[in-house]
């Protein structure tokens, strides 16, 4: 298609949010005015709160707008510590109270010990910046803080404009900075031709299989976290003997704090490794559009942990195949993978979810149960890939890179049993 606007040479750009995420090492000092900022901020949240919640019982249905800076004139310390960090707690209180107020879920006012510990500051005329000394010696100017020492893993491309920028602290004392910036850049040319093209089904004994055979993700690969996750059991056993709240007590917790995080960690580095291999070796993947619940057996690293494996897995894979023109396709949630051959198409009603290996009626074709699944999804999505190249109007790609079809359910097929007898 030719684009309408011809005499306009430049072809248009737009603006993306773009986050990296550094380690910092701020001296005593520097953390004890970020803790400062962290009380501040609860402060000023619990203040402004319950401000808002006296004046929304005396002038029902609205809303008390007020910034911090009537509390600062009353509580000198507040000026201590970045104005910035403490605008952002109103705004954001702002922003949950606008949805909410005046039904009856009201924001929560924090506890000590138990908030966020971070803050959030902007960017204003260069008061942030990261400043080079020496080889590997790099600091980043914070309002309030100074010169916090950085570790620049990685360098921030000039053209990056910063917009604002979270100091954290977690679980296990580490700082952290994660700063995010406005990238001007082309918006990315969509491939309309695959060549490439995998699939990926879950299965429970082996978590994760694909149609080519390679890819796929089996307990072994994910043993480290299962031993992570034995350890964490064993602290957390010990943590229950210990008196509640004594010293004892406090070390523990921050060992499994670490723990945790380490788990965490890894996880996530482990599905970006494995969401960018696959996202550079094909054109298009392939997965079901199936209940996440089911799912998150397939990559759900821990029994613990609730986090969703899978889910993540997929979210990665989306945006990384997106950034580079290519998609990821959602096959419809009652597509019958499973029960379909692959060969014939027929369907084989009397599988039953322990069935590894079948034989069809229909033409004699012995298969494999996740590899038939597998093969099944590449060919319903070379079907869509292929409506979707021509322009077919009936299927959407979503901002986060998922090719679907539109969804007009009015009934699930799958309720509806034609058994005959
Ligand atoms: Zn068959």
């Amino acid at each position: 298609m030719e684009e309408k606007t011809e005499k306009n040479e430049k072809p248009s750009t737009i603006i993306v949010s773009k986050c990296m995420e550094f380690r910092i090492n701020p001296t005593e000092e520097q953390r004890i005015l970020i803790w400062k900022t962290f009380g501040c901020c609860r402060f000023v949240w619990n203040h402004l709160l319950d401000e808002r919640i006296s004046y929304e019982k005396v002038n029902k249905g609205k809303l008390l707008n007020t910034t911090p800076a009537h509390l600062k004139k009353e509580h000198s310390f507040l000026s201590e510590v970045d104005s910035m960090a403490l605008i952002n707690t109103q705004l954001n209180l702002n922003q949950s109270c606008r949805k909410l107020f005046p039904k009856e879920k009201v924001p929560k006012f924090r506890a000590r010990g138990k908030d966020k510990r971070s803050y959030t500051t902007n960017w204003i005329n260069t008061n942030i910046e990261i400043i080079h000394k020496g080889d590997r010696e790099n600091y980043i100017k914070l309002p309030k803080l100074g010169l916090v020492r950085i570790i620049l893993h990685r360098s921030i491309p000039d053209e990056w404009r910063m917009k604002h920028a979270t100091v954290k602290e977690t679980a296990s004392g580490k700082f952290f900075i994660s700063l995010t910036f406005d990238v001007e850049t082309r918006p990315t040319v969509m491939k309309r031709e695959f060549d490439n093209v995998e699939a990926f089904d879950y299965s429970m004994p082996n978590l994760i299989v694909s149609a080519s055979g390679d890819n796929a993700i089996t307990a072994e690969d994910i043993h480290w976290y299962r031993n992570l996750e034995k350890r964490i059991a064993k602290e957390q056993r010990k943590l229950s003997r210990m008196r509640y709240g004594s010293r004892n007590y406090q070390e523990q917790r921050h060992r499994i704090g670490k723990l945790h995080e380490k788990a965490r960690n890894r996880r996530k580095d482990f599905l970006h490794k494995l969401s960018c291999n696959v996202s550079r070796s094909f054109d298009a993947v392939i997965v079901e559009d199936i209940n996440l619940q089911h799912m998150s057996q397939a990559l759900n690293f821990g029994k613990g942990i609730s986090d969703n494996g899978f889910g993540m897995f997929r979210t990665m894979l989306a945006y990384k195949l997106n950034e580079q023109g290519k998609v990821l396709v959602k096959v419809d949630r009652f597509f019958p993978s499973s029960k379909r051959c692959c060969c014939c198409h027929s369907e084989n009603r009397e599988l039953r979810l322990e069935d590894r290996y079948w034989r069809c009626s229909a033409c004699g074709a012995v298969h494999f149960r996740d590899k038939n699944a597998c093969y099944n999804l590449l060919q319903e999505g070379d079907i869509l890939l292929n409506r979707w190249a021509s322009g077919d109007s009936s299927l959407i790609l979503a901002p986060s890179g998922v090719l679907s079809e539109k969804k007009l359910h009015t009934q699930t097929h799958s309720n509806v049993r034609q058994d005959g007898e």
